[in-house]
């Protein structure tokens, strides 16, 4: 597998990494149904790169995202940050790492806290994390409202006070307070108006040129992603079933999901042969998959080995995989 020896320049390298949730009454755990949220999946981010990661709800994004966080323990697997295991750091360790990797959520109404002055908001990662004076972090908050494109004067103001473009860049000041070379990007737009959006995926991309940020980058959104993403991974029920380069990806997308979703998301274009492809069905329980391939009952192009034999991955172009019985 592409990602098993990882290459040198990684940032990130996730490596087999399992989250199942028990679920249901039964007494024992070993009784209990799992809901296999993350079910064995591989990626790497290199420094200064953005990876996407991108499939319907419930699909496993936003556990992978807690996963990375050290907010869920895996059940299985491992990551490596640096090329350090990062689920067998020392307190110290663990300690950097937290430093280190910052995220930015969906909702920047719910993120920040409604009685906190910005700049207390900005600020707090620096009085728990850090040595520094209350002057030099008023002076350090100063500089990050600026750097996100706000006035040193807005430190004052509460969030109900800002536009929900201006919250999340406060959320995005906040999560650069430490100096972090990760940081989670999870829907970051998706709540914002569209006219808002241009403006945060710019401001982030500025952010990343300047301090040479790594992003992951969860979203469901299509163009977010084929605009931010250096690279991209789909995922289905738990799993990542395609991943290339952007626009590799984009252009050129090998599994079914990949290429309903697509088609769904881009309307056909006079000038490009794609055809709309509408899935039928809901995404299934990933407390009970389907046998052999999962995505089976909704694929148009499924045929004999896909109810019973689960798909293996290739490689059918150079960097470029995809776990379907077609390849
Ligand atoms: Fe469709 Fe079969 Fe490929 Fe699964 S393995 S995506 S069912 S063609």
């Amino acid at each position: 597998m592409s990602t098993q020896n990882g290459s040198n320049s990684a940032l990130l390298r996730v490596q087999n990494l399992k989250k199942h949730f028990p679920v249901g009454s039964g007494f024992l755990s070993r009784n209990k149904a799992m809901l296999k949220a993350v079910d064995g999946i591989n990626f790497e981010i290199e420094t200064g790169k953005t990876y996407g990661l991108v499939g319907e709800s419930g699909c496993g994004k936003s556990t992978t995202a807690k996963l990375i966080l050290h907010l869920e323990e895996p059940t299985e697997g491992t990551f490596f940050f640096e090329g350090q295991d990062a689920t067998e750091f020392n307190r110290e360790g663990m300690r950097n790492y937290k430093a280190s990797v910052q995220a930015v959520f969906q909702d920047p109404w719910a993120s920040l806290n409604p009685r906190m002055r910005v700049g207390g908001i900005i600020g707090e990662p620096l009085e728990v994390n850090s040595t520094m004076t209350k002057g030099a972090i008023k002076s350090r908050v100063g500089d990050l409202l600026e750097e996100v494109g706000l006035q040193q004067y807005q430190a004052n103001l509460f969030p109900h006070e800002f536009s929900g473009g201006q919250r999340q860049r406060i959320g995005v000041a906040r999560a650069l307070a430490l100096n972090p070379k990760l940081i989670i990007l999870d829907e970051p737009v998706s709540a914002l108006d569209v006219s808002i959006r241009a403006q945060i995926m710019n401001l982030l991309e500025d952010l990343q040129d300047e301090h040479n940020l790594t992003y992951l980058l969860i979203a469901h959104h299509l163009a977010t992603v084929r605009y931010m993403c250096d690279k991209v991974g789909v995922m289905y029920l738990g799993r990542i079933v395609e991943e290339a380069e952007t626009e590799e990806l984009y252009d050129n997308p090998l599994h079914p999901y990949t290429r309903a979703l697509m088609s769904a998301a881009l309307p056909s274009h006079p000038d490009i042969d794609r055809e709309e492809i509408i899935l039928t069905g809901e995404v299934p329980s990933p407390v009970n998959p389907p046998e052999g391939c999962h995505f089976h009952p909704r694929c148009p192009s499924r045929f004999e080995p896909c109810e019973d034999n689960a798909p293996v991955e290739s490689h059918p172009v150079p960097d470029h995989r995809v776990v379907c019985h077609l390849y």
